[in-house]
């Protein structure tokens, strides 16, 4: 008999957490629906205490999640744990996921308790969770740092107190494998009640070493994982969802691994890949395994011409089974609805007529602009479109005046929505280039007419060609700090410059839903 290994997804709260990466509940739920496509057993949906933004996030998610369990994360504290009841009460399957450290540094410095104190508490918040529901999961914060024989008290006595699921987290991504995996067996065999609770791990990457970590826990009796799509999360990140789920399936025949399967429909695993990192703005890396762009690239002519004999050569994935598509040149001046809805589809996207004719438009347009269309085009066009709806901030006009000998100047004009009025505004500026003019002349807009004490600091500015060709449209990815928080904003344009300012505007954006939706409490688990 083979057994489940339960794919636990952390993108919405532990992926959510990286820098600059933060959701709207609607962002949220679009990826809870992909995710509940791709067929991950829990969706971690937030930390419903942390702010009026993440208990909507985690509300929104619960109530129209019907196929995956949904889990809200609480501290090992009645007002937390009310919080995450309360958001997921419409949920079909709701799971409280309570936590507190266990590691002596963790209890001296950071929650300055006893040991006694501790266990007292764990014990007590997963009692109160059990009031609201049966699916309680405790996690061991920095598990991997903690003292073996009092961990191993704290699990048996939270087991007792009616924890279905315990999460050993690497927190600080410390272990190795075989570290990690001798954890996992000492806790199977010490800890008496153990075959009452599912083992589950949360593996951080900071010496690159998540997955291997999860999958040397799944050998030694780990039955659930905590990951993330594209291994987004705190500092170096989370276990990789996609690359775990796919050792597991190329490995069927290996030993160590032919007794376990997931329940994830691989061919989901790049759309929801591309997702992310759209919603997200973190953009995946070129040689990231199994979603990166070059993942399935082969480069020198021996591997060409062994691929090309037979594709077993030097391919140990079929890039289908992940659901990249087949090939990347598709559409151009003269290709029609249909051939961009096909598409639309293939790249993992359901729009409606509506929302179908605009892209329409736009594809349009910019075949006239541009010989050949690429998916990343096609995706650029979507996201633009799908994040409209949320804006309040649009770009309405611009002009730039730029050249040697000329001091660089910049008019530009915003149409902004208030109360369902829409108000353009319009500022100039100068400065040391072109953008630097257009971003100060957008600075003085909203500076003013938010009435912020200062201008937010550019941190970050990357420009990139999205497809292939000299005509092809670049893509601007711009963070900005404001009381030490990151915001990200996108733009793409056959125009650059157009790219930079598009990119500020969508920062701007973010930073106003932000705004609306409260502060939040940082966390690391
Ligand atoms: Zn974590």
């Amino acid at each position: 008999m083979k057994e489940k290994i339960y794919i636990f997804d952390t993108t919405l709260r532990d992926g959510e957490q990286s820098p600059g990466a933060s959701l709207t509940p609607q962002q949220k739920l679009e990826v809870a629906l992909q995710l509940e496509k791709l067929g991950v057993d829990i969706i971690e949906a937030g930390f419903p205490i942390a702010s009026k933004g993440d208990f909507e996030g985690v509300s929104i998610v619960a109530k129209n999640i019907k196929n995956c369990e949904v889990a809200g994360l609480a501290r090992a504290r009645k007002e937390d744990i009310d919080a995450a009841y309360f958001a997921l009460k419409s949920a079909k399957c709701p799971r409280i996921h309570t936590f507190i450290a266990t590691s002596d540094i963790h209890i001296k410095y950071k929650l300055k308790m006893t040991k006694e104190e501790v266990l007292e508490t764990a014990v007590n918040a997963v009692k109160y969770a059990r009031r609201f529901t049966d699916n309680v999961e405790f996690s061991c914060e920095d598990a991997a740092r903690s003292e073996l024989d009092f961990m191993c008290k704290v699990i048996e006595e939270v087991i007792k107190a009616g924890a279905k699921v315990i999460n050993i987290p690497d927190t600080v991504g410390y272990s190795i494998p075989q570290e990690f995996g001798e954890l996992i067996k000492t806790i199977k065999n010490r800890v008496p009640n153990i075959d009452k609770a599912i083992i589950s791990v949360h593996c951080h990457n900071d010496l690159g070493l998540a997955v291997a970590n999860s999958i040397s826990a799944i050998i030694n009796g780990a039955r659930q994982v905590e990951c993330t799509i594209n291994g987004i999360g705190e500092r170096a990140g989370n276990a990789s969802l996609e690359e775990i789920v796919m050792i597991i399936k190329t490995k069927q025949k290996h030993p160590l691994l032919e007794n376990f399967y997931t329940n994830i429909n691989t061919k989901e695993i790049y759309p929801t890949s591309r997702l992310v990192s759209n919603l997200t703005g973190i953009v995946v890396q070129p040689n990231k395994a199994i979603v990166g762009k070059n993942a399935f690239r082969h480069e020198s002519g021996i591997h060409q011409d062994g691929i090309l004999k037979k594709r077993q050569t030097y391919e140990i994935i079929k890039p289908q089974d992940v659901g990249v598509p087949s090939s990347e040149l598709v559409l151009g001046k003269h290709s029609g609805r249909h051939a961009l809805e096909k598409r639309l589809s293939d790249l993992g996207y359901k729009i409606n007529k509506n929302m179908l004719d605009k892209i329409f438009t736009k594809f349009k347009l910019l075949a006239d602009k541009k010989k050949y269309i690429f998916d990343e085009d096609i995706v650029a066009i979507v996201n633009e479109e799908l994040g409209k709806q949320r804006q309040q901030l649009e770009l309405n006009y611009f002009h730039i005046n730029s050249g040697s000998g000329v001091v660089p100047t910049a008019t530009v004009e915003l149409k902004i929505k208030v109360n369902s009025k829409t108000k353009i505004f319009r500022e100039a500026e100068f400065g040391d280039g072109p953008v630097d003019a257009a971003y100060k002349a957008i600075d003085k807009i909203l500076v003013n007419l938010l009435g912020l004490k200062s201008t937010p600091k550019l941190v970050d500015y990357q420009l990139k060609a999205i497809s292939a060709g000299k005509d092809a449209q670049g893509e601007v990815i711009v963070r900005f700090e404001y009381d030490q928080e990151t915001f990200t904003g996108r733009g793409i344009s056959t125009d650059v410059i157009e790219a930079s300012i598009k990119a500020y505007v969508s920062c701007w954006n973010n930073f106003l839903l932000k705004e609306k939706l409260g502060k939040k409490i940082k966390i690391n688990l």
